[in-house]
């Protein structure tokens, strides 16, 4: 039967079910550095406002909707592996989508991997961390090797004679992924390789083994016979490894080549299958012979490696802070143009109330992490140089704890677009645990804390010290210190309440940084939500008398 002619007429306009209305855009084509308050504040007031026009145009060029693509895509097509050529030879070659490529192109050419070294001053860890939050923006997982490159630098130079080998072509500014040997390429990266399947956290437990090729000791040749479980960027040119030594656990530094032009038997087995940090190729690996070169002294390995993981310690604060950022950038966005019950989202007042705290978490994240960053800018002043070792603990622990509550919160805010797999969230979701449980798990941040308070007790000092610079300023904050104190003073079962005591030192840490230099709406915010309630709330339960409009009108990035 035929249709009426009327109802044919207007087919077309039957044939549209809808219009797409209230509905968010993409936060691309935008500056996250201009965009962000927060983030300028710290670079200025931590002493790299010399960096800001630097900062603004590399903001630009990161928040184009071209160059944010590019992290859709490394995490989209992930790495493979081939471990032989159709040959049959060994050739342990991982494959990368070419946008991995291009971050990790931007990113040494940024000097991501080197700028402190290569041009150490006021403000160039702080400069560094800046331009680090923001390209982890984009893409976390390309962050791994470009943090262990730059971590690598402190531990290298204990060994004078491989300093001088490596550190030109470590720190330079050339991004070259080709597998070939070190000595065919300008820049190279590092990684490493630390734990095994028996042990983690608990190094002393790695059976791996070193045998001396000649008389031995630091900067001589070993041959490394073992497996590691666990090694994230094999790509990398060499890899800073643990191994028992005759005189015990030591650390080396173990090449993808040796010399002589053929491949060093480092040999990866698989890739892992991970949740999140997919870009990354993180892999198995069996030591078969390798040849490498003692770094520090032998039986001295965690001490030489620890420069190292103190560093990428620190980047997992920069890192997850970053998360913090892009994941309430994306709530704050949405929530300014999605409306629901007639009024848009952000002018709804429990919403008002869940993004305003969300804000919060991210300032007091941003502000820890830029005050290390000034610590790290000047260690040869000691009681900056005693909080680099007592608060880069405290830092990792809270920041990276804190931040997949703040994803998943964030991720709520857009409501169920949120959980596809076409938006943002799922990637900072995953994300989100990984700094919290490697370079030290959690309960290993705050046994750390109390190894430093036990070995260094200047560092108790030095800490309130710091927290004394707000003395005055936020009756609560005074409150909440005088009773910390009290904590400290109480040695009964240290270790059994050391992560309750680290939460507190946390918090009163960034509250003591947010009074002193934030604006005072989210201060006394931050003090009255975290400091006079439990500190332990879920999202969105600040007190009455917060200005979240102005909160969130500070934070909110446009387009
Ligand atoms: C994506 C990814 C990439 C990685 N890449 C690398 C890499 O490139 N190189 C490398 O060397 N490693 C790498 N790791 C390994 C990572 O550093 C370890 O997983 C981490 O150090 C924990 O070690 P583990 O897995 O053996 O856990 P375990 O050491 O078994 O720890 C398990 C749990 O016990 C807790 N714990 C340990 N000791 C104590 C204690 N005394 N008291 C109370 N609690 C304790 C820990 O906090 C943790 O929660 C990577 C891990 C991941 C997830």
């Amino acid at each position: 039967m035929n249709a009426p002619e009327s109802l044919r007429k207007d087919s077309l306009y039957l044939a549209e079910t809808h219009e797409v209305v209230n509905v968010a855009r993409d936060l691309v084509d935008y500056n996250p550095y201009l965009q962000d308050a927060a983030l300028q504040e710290a670079v200025r007031r931590e002493g790299a406002e010399w960096a800001h026009h630097d900062l603004a145009s590399f903001g630009a060029m990161v928040g184009t909707a071209e160059y944010l693509e590019l992290g859709v895509l490394a995490n989209r097509f992930g790495p493979e592996l081939d471990t032989h050529d159709r040959f049959g030879n060994r050739v342990d070659l991982v494959r990368f989508h070419p946008a991995y490529h291009a971050l990790m192109k931007t990113a040494i050419e940024n000097g991501l991997h080197s700028s402190p070294w290569t041009d150490p001053g006021p403000g160039a860890h702080v400069a560094r961390a800046a331009r680090t939050y923001l390209h982890t923006q984009v893409e976390a997982g390309h962050g791994c090797p470009v943090t262990m490159t730059f971590a690598a630098v402190p531990s290298l130079r204990t060994t004078p004679q491989l300093a001088a080998l490596w550190e030109q072509k470590v720190t330079a500014r050339v991004y070259d992924p080709r597998n070939v040997p070190d000595a065919d390429k300008k820049g190279l990266a590092i990684g490493m390789a630390m734990t095994e399947k028996q042990g983690g956290s608990d190094v002393r437990a790695n059976t791996t083994r070193a045998f001396p090729v000649g008389s031995g000791g630091p900067g001589e040749p070993y041959e490394l016979v073992g497996h590691k479980y666990f090694v994230s960027a094999p790509m990398c040119d060499a890899f800073l490894v643990l191994a028992q030594a005759p005189g015990g656990l030591s650390c080396f530094l173990l090449p993808r080549w040796r010399p002589d032009g053929s491949k060093n038997p480092m040999q990866v087995l698989r890739l892992k299958r991970k949740m999140g940090n997919v870009s990354n190729a993180s892999s198995e690996t069996e030591l078969r012979g390798a040849l490498a070169w003692m770094v520090g002294e032998e039986g001295r390995g965690v001490r030489t490696i620890i420069e190292m993981v103190a560093m990428t310690r620190f980047d997992c604060m920069v890192g997850s802070s970053a998360g913090q950022r892009a994941a309430v950038s994306q709530a704050l966005h949405h929530c300014s143009m999605r409306s629901a019950f007639g009024k848009v989202l952000n002018q709804q007042p429990l919403m008002q109330n869940v993004l305003a705290d969300l804000v919060l978490e991210s300032e007091g994240s941003v502000a820890l992490t830029m005050r290390i960053a000034r610590a790290l800018d000047h260690r040869a002043d000691e009681r900056e140089d005693l909080l680099v070792r007592l608060c880069t603990a405290v830092g990792k622990y809270w920041i990276c704890k804190r931040t997949p509550d703040h994803a998943y919160e964030s991720m709520e805010c857009i409501g169920g677009s949120g959980v596809m797999e076409d938006s943002p969230f799922p990637r900072l979701f995953r994300e989100s645990p990984v700094n919290a449980i490697w370079e030290g798990s959690g309960n290993v941040q705050c046994l750390d804390v109390l190894r430093a308070m036990h070995k260094v007790p200047a560092v108790v000092e030095a800490f309130f010290g710091e927290l004394g610079k707000a003395r005055g300023a936020n009756a609560t904050l005074d409150g909440y210190i005088g009773a910390l104190r009290k904590e400290f003073a109480d040695l009964g079962e240290l270790e059994y309440r050391a992560r309750d005591l680290v939460d507190r030192m946390a918090l009163a840490l960034q509250a003591a940084l947010l009074v002193q230099h934030g604006l005072a709406v989210v201060a006394d915010a931050f003090c009255a939500s975290r400091l006079a309630a439990s500190g332990r709330h879920n999202y969105g339960a600040l007190p009455r008398g917060v200005d979240c409009a102005a909160i969130i009108a500070r934070a909110t990035p446009r387009a």
